[in-house]
């Protein structure tokens, strides 16, 4: 591994504006998936730090600044913490590589700076309050926080934190951030930029932990929302947990999407971009075109090539500039995804490439990027969430009708790309898709246009001035005729 910078072992959580010690003596290790050398430790949460936490962001909200904070001056401390964790880039992308395996280029792509300077900037063209002319007399209505908001996140990616942060505090909402034990050591760093740009006390307080952890965040009666970025079936516990105080919820949950090969598609583009958007970050990626569809009369054809070029794609150290595919998280994440390739050849599935770990490697989790061919819509593989560089090539018979049938046969609906050398006709068939996102010939993501779930890949949109409204309520103040 490329040590360029030291092993961190931190102490206590960020709790009220200050590194507050932990009500524990227990320690959590931070494992590097390439080699499993320990990189880091931090200590172990329990309930009473959370307590801690959700007090102090409580505290905060009910009688500190923030909420009643001009925006203005708000989205200027936005903009400060992105210049301050762009100083730290490096560092920060070396943590998100150590921690969980993201290739180093996507590492450094992947710290979420531009949501930061988005809501810095999408502020000024937000009416906060404005007086609105009803039907019997005129009123103020005005955008407020939502209150305190517990963040969520999973260890996949930095920026899923920055999907949720930057919006909050636009917003006005004190919060508490939760990240997975599996990647707590770079939310130290933010940690240390919200001092330095003097963010308030208690508005940010961050205790990474295990769900149970989670859970007490969840329960809390101190806090008023709940973002979560995660499983499917976490979410779902959630939100039900959630129920009992009318608690609010946004959800970004699990996906298995499609890459819809019309039958002009222009293979040449459209598999190399399937590729990346299979393999992206692994395959640990909620938006991982993990489904491809062909239509029968090219099967063959799509099949030969994606495995060629999946055959082929560079695996190894994720600090490797060149390596296009580094380990999965940890051994739970590689065995997840071999028993899944065993189901899909149990159930008929062939597998043209990969199918197995990285063999000249005895240490660390790796899953070979793998294609699964002869696969039917109905089977697991193509039902459900892998979480790894596993592809699956299914073959429709039909027009476009039966492409777009077989897309939306799925429980998910969180993203998707659709290739035709007719872009009209790629635009037609992508508004009957039921994701969130989809793109025509091409696979992107754009933090200014809203980013969310279909059915059960989730509730509420991310990103966009659709992702502000997360963290807003509404208040409307009558006002007397006279006023
Ligand atoms: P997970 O659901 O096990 O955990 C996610 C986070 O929630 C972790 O911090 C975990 O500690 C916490 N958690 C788990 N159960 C909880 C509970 N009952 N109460 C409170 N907190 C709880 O998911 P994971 O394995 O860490 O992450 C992978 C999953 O995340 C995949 O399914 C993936 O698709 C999904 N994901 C979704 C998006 C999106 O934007 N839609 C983005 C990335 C990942």
């Amino acid at each position: 591994m490329t040590m360029s910078f030291e092993r961190r072992d931190v102490d206590g959580f960020f709790i009220g504006g200050a590194m507050r010690p932990a009500s524990s003596t227990g320690r959590v290790d931070v494992v590097h998936p390439a080699n499993e050398e320990i990189v880091g430790s931090v200590p172990k949460s329990t309930a009473d730090d959370m307590a801690a936490a959700t007090a102090a962001a409580r505290q905060a909200f009910d009688e500190g600044p923030w909420p009643h904070t001009p925006p203005e001056e708000r989205a200027e401390m936005l903009s400060a913490i992105a210049d301050g964790l762009e100083k730290r880039i490096d560092e920060l992308a070396w943590l998100s590589t150590a921690q969980n395996g993201m290739p180093i280029t996507l590492a450094r792509q992947s710290q979420g700076l531009e949501l930061l300077r988005f809501y810095a900037d999408a502020a000024k063209d937000v009416p906060w309050e404005e007086r609105r002319q009803g039907l019997s007399g005129s009123g103020l209505v005005r955008r407020t926080p939502v209150g305190v908001a517990g963040l969520i996140v999973p260890w996949n990616a930095p920026s899923l934190l920055m999907n949720k942060l930057p919006a909050a505090l636009m917003a006005g909402c004190t919060t508490v951030v939760k990240p997975s034990p599996e990647t707590p050591l770079d939310t130290y760093v933010l940690a240390e930029v919200l001092q330095d740009v003097g963010l308030p006390p208690g508005v940010v307080n961050i205790v990474a932990g295990d769900a149970v952890v989670g859970q007490h965040l969840v329960d809390d009666p101190a806090i008023d929302k709940i973002s979560f970025t995660g499983s499917t079936e976490a979410g779902r516990k959630i939100m039900s947990r959630l129920a009992n105080r009318i608690g609010r919820v946004s959800l970004e949950l699990g996906g298995k999407s499609a890459s819809i090969l019309l039958d002009d598609a222009p293979l040449e583009a459209a598999l190399p971009i399937t590729m990346a958007g299979s393999c992206l970050n692994n395959g640990q990626a909620c938006i991982a075109l993990s489904r491809v569809l062909a239509p029968r009369s090219r099967y063959d054809e799509v099949v030969e090539t994606l495995a060629a070029i999946v055959g082929s794609l560079p695996v190894g150290d994720p600090f490797d500039e060149s390596t296009f595919v580094g380990p999965v998280l940890n051994a739970k994440q590689r065995d997840r995804a071999l028993s899944y390739i065993e189901i899909g050849r149990s159930e008929g599935a062939r597998v043209v490439t990969g199918g197995g770990t990285v063999l000249d490697r005895d240490k660390g989790f790796w899953v070979q990027p793998t294609v699964l061919a002869d696969v039917r819509n109905d089977m697991r593989v193509a039902q459900e969430e892998i979480f790894a560089a596993v592809i699956a090539v299914i073959p429709y018979d039909g027009g476009d009708e039966a492409a777009v049938a077989m897309a939306n046969d799925s429980p998910y609906g969180l993203s998707g790309a659709v290739w035709s050398a007719d872009p009209q006709r790629a635009l037609d068939v992508a508004r009957r898709i039921r994701t969130g996102t989809i793109t025509v010939n091409g696979f992107t993501y754009d933090v200014g246009l809203p980013f969310g779930g279909f059915k059960q890949s989730g509730i509420g949109r991310e990103w966009g001035l659709e992702g502000l409204e997360a963290y807003l309520e509404y208040q409307t103040i009558n006002l007397p005729e006279s006023s």
